[in-house]
């Protein structure tokens, strides 16, 4: 296919956070053909699967080409936009009027470019009168943002991608990267230092499988295990005082804390010997430069703020921020879950201000040009009290935006039953087939990757390209121009006047973003990202003044190091200090007992599906790469004991559903422990809803559960 290509421009993929860039061969101005791009600083020239299939995906027959209204006999009809957008508006303004603004609320996604989720956060909580929204990066990275937003003062991932070439100890804490982010993980096996690569995961994972040292712990014991290893470290004296001394505080409180948890008992707590603690310890306590990685595996816990607050603490006790090759490393997981963290609106006021704060809505009325009363002083409810509002009949109209909350959220069964009880639900989607749209009042078809614009941000901060090479199908839209269209029929277009394209509402977060600690005042628009590879977020008017004269630095600095975080030594906090926070671990609120005496995890499975599969099972190929069935994984003890026969079906039930999948009989999992991948429609009939009480995010992995053979 690049043969017959004219011309070729790059992008960034739309899948994770990775935000690797992709060289598109273009024909007659279309995209006919991809390739990894060889020169952009993430992934020098690799790409896994789902980057490689992103365009075959745009040509599915399942895309939703026209508006889809249900009409009284429940069957869903094309209508012109004109329709479409009427209806949208008499119905939402409806519900609005019998329930009052709380009644409606919005749920979006960390897949849409940083001005699209911009634009619907302003549009609906600044013009709209929406007062609640929020997006499925709840069920990602909340748990990191709440975390580093208490110990660093900012939601502000510190790393480069460099640092996982110049460690010399890399601790992955519920992170499987060979199957999460590959591209990273080739960054890893690129280290020449020969590194300690520690794991720490219930799951014999591919990453865990490649380690120099993995700690197959019980479920829901990092906690006891991180306190147990920053013990150790402070008992054996691997502290940085000089660092302790002046950029922290709650040392003596850390110190006191973790003193209850001896690695003798926090050991046979979590099923892994004393031996292995210690020597975790040592190679962290010992390590040149030290780099602790986390994702789901601890984002989506119960307890999940805490744990990654005990990874932060031990990075910060040790010295381990700043330099190279360090840090308390958050390892985002969609393509724009960074974007929705600064721009979505909705716990924070856009820019990452405060709702709560005067000064902060004062700024943003007037950088909008917008009336500050039209500027509200609270957040949002967070997903799961929507959730719960629906249930109450305090939300009655809802618009879903790039997210398949019906297939996605914990517990589903319960979801789909409440999204009937709705007034008007509204999905806007590129795809008309998603479990949510099937229960919508009205369908919007939106256009995807590849065919609009926007800029993304990955996991190391950096704002990357997302560009227009294709033609969205039938009569599908940019979610941008809906958003304007619809900012159009609600009668408050003047109020977005000049949010005229993605590159205008980037002008305008960049002035937003002025004084924050992501400040991007000193990036040139789209044509400076372009001819960067994407530039890593601080990188004010000020950087850009000095790198004048200077080509090696027009793109945010060199060397890299210069694009970490807290080198300087000052965190976000008022004092400048980072700060230590412990607290108790708590029991799991569902263990295992005679009647569900397995515990089941839940989390990704393969390099070639994305989330839901909405996206990825439109490619054939990478279908062919993945079982289309459902599937658990089994110990074989547990097998030859439950007489489940590797290949065969088997029920699995739990409290609030059953379900039949094939048996998956391997030693990855314990004894005593199940996995399912989330890709799968039914995973999430068997999830127990329950939340960390801090960041709001779920807890898929720990439900217990019954295997029956058929
Ligand atoms: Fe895209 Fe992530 Fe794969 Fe890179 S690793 S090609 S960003 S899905």
């Amino acid at each position: 296919r690049s043969m017959a290509a004219e011309a070729t421009t790059t992008a960034t993929c739309g899948y994770c956070s990775t935000g690797c860039g992709l060289r598109l061969h273009l024909r007659e101005g279309a995209a006919v053909g991809l390739t990894p791009e060889t020169k952009y600083p993430v992934n020098l020239g690799m790409a896994c699967p789902k980057g490689w299939e992103s365009l075959r995906v745009l040509d599915s027959p399942e895309r939703a080409t026209m508006p889809l209204l249900r009409d009284a006999d429940g069957n869903m009809r094309p209508v012109e936009w004109d329709e479409a957008l009427r209806t949208f508006v008499t119905e939402i303004r409806g519900v609005q009027e019998r329930h009052g603004d709380e009644s409606v609320a919005f749920l979006s996604t960390g897949q849409i470019p940083s001005e699209e989720m911009a634009f619907l956060g302003a549009l609906t909580r600044f013009g709209m009168g929406i007062r609640h929204g929020d997006g499925n990066t709840r069920q990602c990275m909340a748990t990191a943002v709440t975390a580093y937003k208490e110990s660093f003062g900012f939601d502000a991932p510190p790393y480069t991608y460099d640092d996982f070439e110049q460690s010399d100890c890399l601790v992955f804490i519920g992170s499987n990267p060979c199957i999460a982010h590959p591209i990273m993980w080739e960054r890893v096996l690129r280290n020449p230092n020969d590194p300690a690569i520690i794991v720490i995961d219930p799951r014999r994972t591919e990453t865990a499988t490649a380690a120099t040292q993995h700690l197959q712990i019980r479920p829901k014991n990092d906690l006891a295990l991180l306190y147990a290893i920053t013990n150790v470290l402070i008992q054996r004296d691997y502290v940085d005082h000089d660092f302790v001394a002046a950029l922290t505080e709650g040392f003596d409180e850390l110190r006191e804390h973790v003193a209850a948890y001896d690695v003798e008992s926090v050991a046979r707590q979590a099923g892994i010997s004393p031996e292995s603690i210690i020597r975790t310890a040592e190679s962290i306590g010992t390590g040149r430069a030290v780099s602790l990685w986390w994702t789901m595996g601890v984002n989506q816990s119960y307890e999940g703020t805490r744990t990654a607050q005990a990874i932060i603490n031990i990075a910060l006790l040790t010295g381990n921020v700043g330099r190279p090759g360090t840090g308390a490393n958050s390892i985002t997981g969609q393509c724009n879950a960074m974007g929705s963290r600064l721009w979505s609106n909705t716990s924070n006021l856009i820019g990452h201000h405060r709702f709560e704060d005067e000064n902060d809505r004062r700024k943003v009325a007037h950088t909008l040009g917008m009336d500050e009363a039209s500027i509200p002083s609270e957040g949002s409810w967070k997903y799961d009290r929507i959730i719960e509002g629906i249930r109450r009949d305090e939300i009655k109209g809802l618009w879903v935006i790039a997210t398949n909350p019906a297939h996605s959220w914990i517990h589903q069964s319960d979801v789909r039953e409440l999204f009937d009880k709705l007034d008007f639900l509204v999905v806007q989607d590129m795809y008309h087939t998603t479990e949510t749209a099937q229960h919508a009042n009205l369908v919007l078809p939106s256009a995807g990757w590849g065919e609009k614009e926007g800029t993304f941000i990955n996991s190391e901060r950096r704002y990357g390209l997302l560009k227009k090479v294709r033609r969205a199908p039938g009569q599908a839209l940019a979610d941008f121009h809906i958003f304007r269209a619809i900012a159009h029929y609600w009668g408050v277009g003047d109020q977005f006047a000049k949010w005229t394209d993605p590159e205008a509402v980037f002008r305008i977060l960049q002035e937003l973003s002025r004084d924050q600690p992501c400040d991007i005042t000193g990036i040139d628009g789209y044509r400076h990202l372009d001819a960067c590879g994407g530039i890593q977020w601080p990188w004010t008017a000020a950087d850009a003044a000095k790198s004048l004269g200077d080509p090696e630095a027009t793109c945010g600095g060199k060397p890299e190091q210069e694009r970490r975080l807290f080198a300087d030594g000052h965190f976000y906090r008022p004092n400048g200090r980072a700060r230590f926070v412990v607290d108790q671990v708590r029991e799991m609120p569902e263990r295992p007992d005679p009647v569900y005496p397995i515990l089941l995890l839940t989390g990704r499975g393969t390099v070639s599906q994305w989330h839901t599969q909405t996206r990825t099972r439109q490619s054939p190929v990478l279908k062919t790469l993945y079982p289309t069935e459902a599937y658990i994984e089994i110990n074989p003890v547990d097998a030859d004991e439950l007489g489940v026969v590797h290949g065969e079906k088997v029920d699995v039930l739990s409290r609030r559903d059953e379900i039949t999948v094939t048996a998956n009989v391997t030693a990855t999992v314990q004894r005593g422990q199940a996995f399912m991948p989330m890709h799968y429609e039914i995973t999430n009939r068997l999830t127990l809803p329950h939340f960390d009480p801090h960041s709001g995010q779920p807890s898929y992995k720990d439900c217990a559960v019954r295997i029956v053979a058929r």
